[in-house]
C-alpha cells in the first residue's frame, strides 16, 4: 500500500496551523537565573547536541510543511560556538522567511553585527531588572552592563525593534517594572512581561507568584503613562501589544497563566539534543535525533513531525488541578 501523501501544512487536530520552529542550540546558560535554572546543572555531552548539519537538514525538511519562521533559543544561544554560521546556513534556505534570536545578551555586544549580517533580523533579549545588584540577585551572577550594552549595540547594528522580556514574579519584580519601561521608552525598544511560568527548578512557582498582566498595566499606567490596546495586533502572537497613549511606545504583555493563548498556538520545539515538543509543556517528545543518525529519510523525518504536531492537546492546563509539570526545566527545552 502506497502512504499517504505529506500534507503541505501542519494541522492539528483542533484546526490550529504550525509555521513557527523554536530550535534550542544548546542547554548551557553563562548565567542562572533562579526561575529557569538550579546553581548546578548536569549539561548534555557535547555529542549529544544536533550539529549544524542536522539542524539545517531538519528545518529543510519541515520547510517543506510549512514551517517559515524559525527562532534560536537555549539555554543561551550565544554559548553555542560559531552561532551566526548557524544563521547563515538556516537563512539561505528557501522556505525561511524569518529567523529570531532569544538570548539574555551577556555575549551580544561583539555579536551584534555579526548576526545581523548572518541574516538575524528579530531579537528579544532577556532582563528582568535596571538594578544591577538585583540583576546579580535574580541570575546568581555578574553582567548587567553587558546585557545594557548588548542591548544598543543590537539597536546600533539595525534590529528594529530589539525586543527586552522581562519575567513577572510577584513579590520579586514589582519595582522593576517601572524602571524598565522608562529604559524602554528611552531607547525605543519594545518591552514585553511574561507571566512566570511552572517550568522553574526547584518548584518555586505557585499561581500566587504570577505577576499578572493586569497588574503590570496598572504600574505602568501609573507610574509612566496609560497604555490602550495596538490597534494593530497579530491575532496569532503570545503577546498582547498596548501603546502609551501619549505616543511613547509599546509594551507586550505575554500572559501565559493568567490569558493563555494556546488556541492560536502555531509552535513546535526543537531541544539542543533533537527532541520534539509539540508544546512547551509537553509530556511527550518524538527522537528527531535518532531519526537524523539512523539515516532515515526525509519522508520519514517530515511523517515524524506532521505525527506530533497532529497529536498535540489543547492546551496547557496550568489553571486546573489537572496539571502535570514537565520534568524538563525551562532551559532544557528552549522557551
Ligand atoms: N537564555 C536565553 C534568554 O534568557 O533569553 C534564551 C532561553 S530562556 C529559557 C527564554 C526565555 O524564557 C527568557 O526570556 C526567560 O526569561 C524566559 N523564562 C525562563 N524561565 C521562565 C519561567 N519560569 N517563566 C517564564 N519565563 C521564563
Ligand atoms: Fe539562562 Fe535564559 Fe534560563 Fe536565564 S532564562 S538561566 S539566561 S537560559
Amino acid at each position: 500500500m502506497n502512504p499517504s501523501p505529506l500534507p503541505s501544512r501542519l494541522v492539528d487536530s483542533f484546526g490550529r496551523v504550525h509555521n513557527n520552529l523554536r530550535i534550542s542550540v544548546t542547554d548551557r546558560c553563562n548565567i542562572r537565573c533562579v526561575y529557569c535554572m538550579p546553581e548546578s546543572v548536569q549539561f548534555l555531552p557535547r555529542t549529544d547536541l544536533l550539529t549544524f548539519e542536522e539542524i539545517e537538514r531538519f528545518v529543510r525538511v519541515a520547510t517543506t510543511l510549512g514551517i517559515d519562521k524559525i527562532r534560536l533559543t537555549g539555554g543561551e544561544p550565544l554559548v553555542r560556538r560559531d552561532l551566526p554560521l548557524l544563521v547563515s546556513r538556516l537563512a539561505a534556505i528557501p522556505g525561511v522567511k524569518d529567523i529570531g534570536l532569544t538570548t539574555n545578551g551577556i555575549l551580544l555586544r561583539p555579536m551584534a553585527q555579526t548576526l545581523w549580517d548572518a541574516g538575524l533580523r528579530r531579537i528579544n533579549v532577556s532582563l528582568d531588572t535596571m538594578d544591577p545588584a538585583k540583576f546579580e540577585t535574580l541570575t546568581r551572577r555578574t553582567g548587567f552592563e553587558d546585557v545594557i550594552s548588548g542591548i544598543l549595540a543590537a539597536k546600533d547594528a539595525g534590529f528594529d525593534p530589539v525586543k527586552v522580556n522581562a519575567v513577572a514574579i510577584k513579590g520579586m519584580t514589582e519595582d522593576d517594572v517601572v524602571p524598565l519601561g522608562r529604559f524602554a521608552r528611552e531607547h525605543g525598544l519594545e518591552l514585553r512581561f511574561i507571566e512566570y511560568m511552572p517550568l522553574d527548578a526547584g518548584d518555586h512557582w505557585e499561581r500566587g507568584k504570577v505577576l499578572f498582566a493586569s497588574e503590570i498595566l496598572e504600574l505602568l499606567a501609573s507610574g509612566i503613562s496609560p497604555l490602550a490596546p495596538a490597534p494593530d495586533q497579530d491575532p496569532r502572537a503570545p503577546a498582547i501589544d498596548y501603546d502609551y497613549v501619549d505616543g511613547g511606545g509599546r509594551v507586550g504583555l505575554i500572559a501565559s497563566v493568567s490569558r493563555p493563548f494556546c488556541m492560536s498556538c502555531n509552535r513546535v520545539r526543537l531541544t539542543a539534543e533533537g527532541k520534539l515538543r509539540n508544546c512547551l509543556f509537553a509530556l511527550q517528545e518524538t527522537d528527531i535525533r535518532a531519526l537524523l543518525r539512523e539515516g532515515a529519510t526525509d519522508d520519514a523525518i517530515a511523517r515524524a513531525l506532521v505525527e506530533s504536531v497532529a497529536g498535540k492537546w489543547e492546551g496547557h492546563q496550568i489553571n486546573t488541578a489537572r496539571f502535570i509539570k514537565p520534568e524538563r526545566l525551562m532551559h532544557s527545552i528552549g522557551g
